[in-house]
Parts: structure tokens; C-alpha cells; sequence
């Protein structure tokens, strides 16, 4: 599909956020277990004051539409579940997700678990979704405790990591779990955490470039 590229910074697999969704083993739990995914590609408005959040859009490429952020989130309890990618409320179909790598390892080796209902599997989350979006509240509504989300938000990220790198990659791997990892894995991923959260909020509230148009005529 073709989009407004003067007016749309286009994010896809290069971009950094698509990007490290795919790469980070972490990104599993989040994409298979709470089906918390995210679109394939996602178009960011240029202009305007307002965060990145809510200048975030997830093109429908079945009918074109436009679907603003806040439609997917946490406000309309639709920010999870989404397995199959994100219902289009508009055509019915499903804009694909990205998966992460991890994910599509773990999807391939546990086929023959779920490859049998795969189909009805799809075909029941499928039947729930035009429910969910029934009574969307497209007004974005303003967080108050950034600072205590992203530290949550940093923190439980770290923990999920300490337990899966130093806990559960050496049970898969058939390592020593030695109390010097157990240690020195602590500040490792309480930094690290702490770092991503970070990341997430300055991205989350990054502004974009101000409309010269309308500044020049209000001057
Ligand atoms: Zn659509």
C-alpha cells in the first residue's frame, strides 16, 4: 500500500521500536501469552503537538482505513488478546501483526500441540471481535502517573527478563544456574529495565515537528 509519506513517517520491520519487537526474546510473553502485538506497519504523524501515542495510526491494508492508536489500548481493553493481529472495525478483515522471532521458534516447535485446532482457534477469536469494538472511547485520555507507569512498566520488564535469561535459558540450555548469575543478574536487568521504560516514555512522549502552517498564521 501506498501512504502519504510527507505526511506520515512510516514505521515497518527497520524501524527501531518494529524492530527490536521482533529481535528481543523478552517481546514473547507479551506477543504469545497476553497477545499484546504489534502491527506489521504503523504510520506516525509528522506534524503536531501532541505525543507520539496519540499521533500513531495503524493502517488497515483490506480497506485503507486509518485506525487511530488509542482504538488499540489499554482504555478500550483491546491492547491485549489480539493473537491474530488487529480486527479492522471497519471491513472486518485482520491487519497483520508482527511476530516476534522467539515467538515464531516457539510457534514452530509446539505445532504439533495446537496445529490440530489451529483453525477453529481462529475462527472463534474471530467471532468476539466486532463485541470489543463496540463501544470504543477514541478521546485519548491523559495518564497522570507517567513516572510511576514507566517505572512499572521498566521494572516488570526487567523482572520478566532476570527470569527468563537467568532462570529459564539455562534450564533450556542445560547450564549451572550459579548464585554469581543469580547476582550479578540483578543489577544487569534492573538497569536495563529501568533503561527500556525510560526509552519507551521519551518515546511515547515525543512531540512532533510543530505545524508551521498554522503557527505563521496565528502569528
Ligand atoms: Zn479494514
Amino acid at each position: 500500500m501506498k501512504y502519504d509519506k510527507s505526511k506520515y513517517k512510516i514505521w515497518d520491520w527497520k524501524s527501531p521500536v518494529i524492530l527490536h519487537w521482533i529481535i528481543n526474546p523478552g517481546v514473547v510473553i507479551s506477543d504469545l501469552f497476553l497477545g499484546q502485538t504489534m502491527p506489521k506497519v504503523m504510520l506516525i504523524e509528522r506534524e503536531g503537538n501532541k505525543p507520539l501515542f496519540q499521533r500513531s495510526f495503524t493502517p488497515c491494508p483490506h480497506c485503507g482505513e486509518l485506525h487511530s492508536a488509542v482504538k488499540y489500548s489499554a482504555q478500550n481493553k483491546t491492547a491485549a488478546k489480539n493473537w491474530y493481529g488487529f480486527y479492522c472495525d471497519k471491513c472486518t478483515e485482520i491487519i497483520p501483526a508482527q511476530r516476534n522471532l522467539t515467538s515464531l521458534l516457539v510457534l514452530l516447535v509446539t505445532f504439533p500441540l495446537w496445529g490440530w485446532f489451529a483453525k477453529t482457534l481462529k475462527q472463534k477469536w474471530l467471532n468476539k471481535q466486532p463485541e470489543r469494538y463496540k463501544n470504543l472511547n477514541l478521546d485519548f485520555r491523559e495518564e497522570k502517573n507517567t513516572t510511576k507507569n514507566w517505572l512499572k512498566f521498566g521494572l516488570s520488564w526487567g523482572l520478566l527478563m532476570y527470569i527468563i535469561t537467568i532462570l529459564i535459558m539455562p534450564l533450556i540450555n542445560q547450564a549451572e544456574i550459579t548464585q554469581r548469575s543469580l547476582l550479578t543478574g540483578i543489577p544487569l536487568w534492573l538497569i536495563g529495565g529501568l533503561a527500556w521504560g525510560y526509552t519507551m516514555k521519551i518515546w511515547m512522549n515525543k512531540k512532533g515537528k510543530a505545524n508551521k502552517k498554522l503557527t505563521s498564521t496565528i502569528n
